[in-house]
C-alpha cells in the first residue's frame, strides 16, 4: 500500500492492514485531515487541506500461475462479483463501494482456485455491467444466471456486502434456495468465513434472491461483511480482509468437494 500525504509519497512499504486503515482514518479525523483510500490502487491519500491531488497510473497486477495442487481438477466455478458499473452496490460510511471490494474478493478467489485446477469463470474481471447498457436490474441478474447456466458450472458463488440503516449491524451471512447441495455448500462456507474473519454468525439461510433461485447448479450468495458497520467496511477495504474472504470461501468449497 501507498500513503500520500499532500501529494507527497511517503517511503513506508506496509500493508493495508485494517488495523492500518482504521489507524489512519483516526489520525485524519483527528487533526481534521480529509482522507481517501482508493482501494484499486491500494493507495491511501490524506490532505490537510481539501484539495484534491491527481492520481498516479494504477499499477499492473502480476498473474500467478504457479499450481499448487489439482485437488479442484474438472471443476467448473462460476464467481459473480456483486454489482459493478453504474451500479455501485451499497456504499460504506467512508464511500467504500461494495462493488469494488466483491470483485477484489472476486480475483481473489478466482487465482486461488485456478491454482488448485479448478476452470473459474466471472461473470465481470472488471468494473462494468455484465448485462448490455440500459438493461434493468432483473435483466443484469438474468445475464449473470446466464452465463453459469451456459457454462454447466458445478457450483455458484455470488459475493456481496451487507448493510443496513444502523450501523451497528455486523456479521457474515450465506445464502442459499433450499436445496440439499447449496444448503450443504452454503454451511461449509458460512462456517469457514466466520472462523477465519472472526465476525459475527449469522448463519446460512434461504433466500429466494433470482440469482440463486435460477442458477441449475448448487448456488449460494455470500454476504461477507457489513459495508455500513465502520470497522467492517475496513475490513472489507483492506488487503488481509479481501485475503482471509477469498481463503475461507476457498476452503469451503474444498470442503464440499471433499477434496
Ligand atoms: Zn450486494
Amino acid at each position: 500500500m501507498r500513503i500520500f500525504i499532500d501529494g507527497q509519497r511517503i517511503p513506508v512499504a506496509t500493508r493495508a492492514t485494517k488495523d492500518l486503515l482504521l489507524m489512519l482514518k483516526n489520525m485524519a479525523k483527528m487533526l481534521n485531515w480529509g482522507i481517501y483510500y482508493d482501494t484499486a490502487r491500494e493507495a491511501v491519500y490524506i490532505n490537510s487541506k481539501s484539495s484534491v491531488q491527481p492520481l498516479p497510473p494504477p499499477d499492473r497486477q502480476v498473474p500467478d500461475e504457479i499450481l499448487e495442487s489439482t485437488r479442484l481438477l474438472n471443476k467448473t466455478i462460476v464467481i459473480d462479483a456483486g454489482h459493478g458499473g453504474v451500479d455501485a452496490g451499497a456504499t460504506g460510511p467512508t464511500g467504500i463501494k461494495e462493488k469494488d471490494n466483491t470483485l477484489a474478493i472476486g480475483l481473489l478467489l478466482r487465482d486461488k482456485l485456478e491454482r488448485n485446477g479448478a476452470l473459474v469463470i466471472m461473470t465481470r474481471e472488471t468494473d462494468t455491467e455484465v448485462a448490455p447498457p440500459n438493461s434493468s436490474s432483473t435483466e443484469e441478474l438474468e445475464a449473470r444466471v446466464d452465463i453459469a447456466n451456459e457454462a454447466s458450472a458445478d457450483i455458484f458463488i455470488s459475493i456481496h456486502n451487507d448493510a443496513f440503516t444502523s450501523n451497528a449491524a455486523s456479521g457474515t451471512t450465506t445464502y442459499h434456495y433450499g436445496d440439499t447441495e447449496s444448503t450443504k455448500l452454503a454451511t461449509y462456507v458460512q462456517h469457514s468465513l466466520t472462523e477465519e474473519l472472526g465476525t459475527k454468525d449469522r448463519g446460512s439461510r434461504f433466500a429466494s434472491f433470482y440469482i440463486i433461485r435460477y442458477t441449475d447448479m448448487p448456488a449460494i450468495l455470500v454476504e461477507v461483511a457489513f459495508i455500513s458497520n465502520p470497522e467492517e467496511e475496513m475490513l472489507l477495504a483492506s488487503v488481509d480482509g479481501r485475503f482471509k474472504a477469498a481463503e475461507s470461501i476457498f476452503l469451503g468449497i474444498v470442503k464440499y468437494f471433499k477434496v
